[in-house]
């Protein structure tokens, strides 16, 4: 089956000698007695992406395969919800969202269990992200809308009394495949008087010559004011107002520069991730995404930004190798999968300091590293790409330790450690002087 270009590096079959780095990785982590100080355990945010497919198909997509009968047999957190749902209840989060990944309503009745089941003790905002496929016409639109807002409202007494937004995606990319139409009759549905508390809002990708945002309001009858920190609003006749939050292009994967030239519209400075991401920097002025809300409203989290995959690997977003995940099949709840994703280094190095920094010290033994996190122009995925090499994710462990070691986080094993480096220096690791 055609996976995700980010399944497909990270499931890279790996030579049996490289593969002892990362079981003696494996090894110095199980010796490990635990850090004295790591970061947060709560998750402030957590996406859960109910399929790794699409119908759209988008040409910038990086994640949605077509649809595909291997998603009848694989393991699916749709198909058995009770594990996902045990572990995300326990997070404590602030906003849970239905997210891809793939496209959360292929899969609806997991969609309408979430909403109404999902719950923290501060729980405030439950978001659904769709690029709107379903709303083929004003029947169908009102049937998978209504089941929605009917599952949220009758949520049990008891649970958190938390918002719920539909966020849809719709970009150049989306209109060529399937118009603007079926946004449009989303957002016209939740006009009507029953609806008017289901919050909703547009995500977009900033490109240079887009009219969709124009088709949009056109089709609603509506008017677009201007950009302002990559958000418009358009005004529509009966008084609402649609957000209309822009994002940064990947031009990394399915799109790339090249094909981008041949298309009508271009990339503008501001749509490229080194710019876009500026939006981010927390008051250190580093970028760790593991504690940031990547939203129109940026937040700094007191907690943790978490993500579950469709394959029930539960994960801190940039914040873990993305070879040791927590898999929601295996932990009791969320209390034993933090604990395992902390027990690793990487962990606690990519939640205190994130991505780029991790780029930095790989960069001493491997100079591609600074290069590769220079050039990206894809958000979130400079962690997968940085550890996609056991000699790596082996070194970065090494060198993080050092560090924990000098702080007094935590204790190591020696003959570990020594015999850590002196594997990297067979595989031709040059250890730093
Ligand atoms: S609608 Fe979203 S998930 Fe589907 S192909 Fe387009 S970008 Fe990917």
């Amino acid at each position: 089956m055609p996976e995700s270009l980010y399944k497909q590096r990270v499931g890279r079959v790996e030579t049996p000698e490289f593969a002892e780095l990362d079981q003696h990785r494996d090894l110095i982590i199980a010796a490990l007695p635990g850090y004295s100080q790591h970061g947060p355990t709560h998750a402030s945010t957590c996406y859960v992406w109910p399929s790794a497919e699409c119908p759209v198909g988008c040409g910038h997509c990086n994640y949605a395969s077509p649809m595909s009968t291997d998603r009848l047999t694989r393991y699916s957190v749709a198909r058995e919800p009770a594990a996902v749902m045990r572990l995300m209840n326990g997070m404590g989060l602030w906003k849970a969202v239905l997210s891809g990944g793939g496209e959360p309503m292929v899969e609806p009745e997991f969609c309408e269990l979430f909403v109404n089941e999902i719950d923290s003790p501060d729980l405030t905002e439950i978001e659904l992200i769709t690029s709107a496929h379903f709303a083929d016409g004003p029947q169908e639109t009102r049937d998978a809308v209504r089941r929605l807002v009917r599952a949220w409202r009758e949520r049990a007494h008891g649970l958190a009394k938390a918002s719920f937004t539909i966020r849809i995606s719709l970009d150049w990319f989306h209109a060529q495949r399937i118009g603007v139409e079926p946004a449009a009759r989303v957002i016209e549905l939740l006009g009507e008087d029953d609806l008017r508390d289901v919050g909703c809002y547009v995500r977009s990708v900033l490109l240079d010559n887009d009219p969709t945002t124009e088709r949009l309001a056109e089709a609603l009858g509506g008017k677009v004011g201007p950009i302002r920190d990559y958000q418009q609003e358009i005004e529509l006749p009966d008084g609402r107002s649609i957000l209309v939050y822009h994002k940064n292009l990947i031009v990394e994967g399915r799109m790339n520069e090249r094909k981008l030239s041949r298309l009508p519209v271009g990339l503008p400075q501001q749509s490229r991730a080194d710019v876009f991401g500026k939006r981010f920097l927390d008051g250190r002025g580093k970028s760790v995404p593991a504690r940031t809300y990547n939203g129109p409203v940026v937040r700094h989290l007191d907690g943790l930004a978490c993500l579950v995959d469709d394959d029930g690997k539960a994960r801190i977003l940039e914040g873990n190798a993305p070879n040791r995940c927590a898999d929601v099949r295996q932990v009791s709840d969320w209390a034993e999968a933090i604990r395992y994703l902390y027990a690793d280094p990487l962990t606690v190095f990519l939640v205190d300091n994130g991505p780029q920094e991790l780029a930095a010290l790989l960069s001493d033994a491997f100079p591609e590293a600074a290069t590769l996190a220079a050039d990206t122009n894809q958000l979130y995925h400079l962690t997968e790409s940085l550890l996609d090499r056991p000699a790596r994710r082996l070194y970065a462990t090494l060198r993080v330790l050092e560090q924990h070691v000098a702080e007094g986080r935590v204790t190591v094993p020696e003959d570990l450690v020594g015999q850590g480096w002196s594997m990297l220096d067979g595989a031709g690791v040059g250890r730093r002087t």
